[in-house]
């Protein structure tokens, strides 16, 4: 099935430590893609901001974006944003970041537990790492992110699975945190904030998009209709990855329309 709006609010460049493109290169790839809006969403980590020097980042990137939207206007929406990780773990910096930047969306993650490493680094093969104790605390975590709620779109909310079970081929049994995942869900509806689906693990060992399939529909269920979808993509080959799947996943679970944001405000785009 061809979409004609395609939209990737998940991005990274080279004003990631992980990135690799630089904003008006990714511009043009997106152009070329067929793309209608894309949105760049560098990391910066709140529990490190000033440690790893995420406060000059985030200003190079804000300018590099508000550049390349005057650049691209008419053929392009680029939407500024950021990608705020474990913003809860510093809630006055991230708060002040907030007031201070003019940001189109905002993308709230967890990518680690307060003083504890990313999950992209554990050993999930070593017994003395517990993970289905981690995997509460994180959803647990999540929960109280969704409650500070000063995001656009929760991110990844399955973010440890793709390493714990894409990486590491270890069991995990999902029912065990259905209802912390409910109340995630029940949260970002009560505060109009949206559920991110990311496709990124469709080319991952993982395989699937996350939140995948289960949860978007419980989502749904339960009345959540902010939606977003982006690919995540470090590189610029994997710009616009895994758009198609994941309208025709959306359309499935029951959504008709992908939310854009601009100046911290949505707008439904119909999927079809
Ligand atoms: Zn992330
Ligand atoms: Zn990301």
């Amino acid at each position: 099935m061809a979409f004609k709006h395609l939209v990737d609010l998940h991005t990274h460049t080279d004003n990631s430590f992980d990135g690799n493109h630089s904003v008006m290169f990714l511009c043009e790839v997106a152009c070329d893609r067929g793309l209608r809006a894309i949105a760049f969403t560098d990391h910066l980590e709140m529990d490190a901001f000033y440690r790893d020097q995420f406060d000059r980042t985030a200003l190079q990137a804000y300018f590099e974006v508000a550049k390349a939207k005057a650049v691209f206007q008419g053929k392009l929406t680029v939407c500024n944003g950021a990608e705020l990780g474990q913003a809860i773990y510093d809630r006055a910096t991230s708060e002040a970041l907030l007031q201070k930047m003019n940001y189109d969306f905002v993308l709230g993650s967890i990518h680690n537990l307060p003083q504890m490493q990313d999950f992209y680094y554990m050993d999930f093969d070593d017994p003395a790492v517990d993970y289905p104790a981690l995997l509460r605390q994180y959803f647990e975590t999540e929960l109280a992110l969704a409650e500070w709620g000063q995001f656009d779109a929760l991110a990844h909310l399955t973010y440890p699975l793709r390493y714990i079970v894409g990486n590491y081929h270890k069991p995990v049994e999902m029912r065990a945190y259905a209802e912390l995942i409910d109340a995630i869900l029940e949260t970002l509806i009560r505060k109009d904030k949206a559920l991110k689906l990311n496709t990124a693990g469709l080319r991952q060992p993982i395989g699937v998009t996350s939140p995948d399939e289960s949860i978007l529909r419980r989502y749904r269920e339960l009345g959540g209709q902010l939606l977003t979808i982006g690919s995540d993509a470090h590189f610029a080959a994997d710009l616009g990855a895994g758009l198609e799947e994941g309208y025709e996943l959306a359309l499935r679970c029951g959504f008709e329309c992908i939310a854009l944001y601009q100046h911290r405000t949505p707008t439904l785009i119909p999927i079809l």
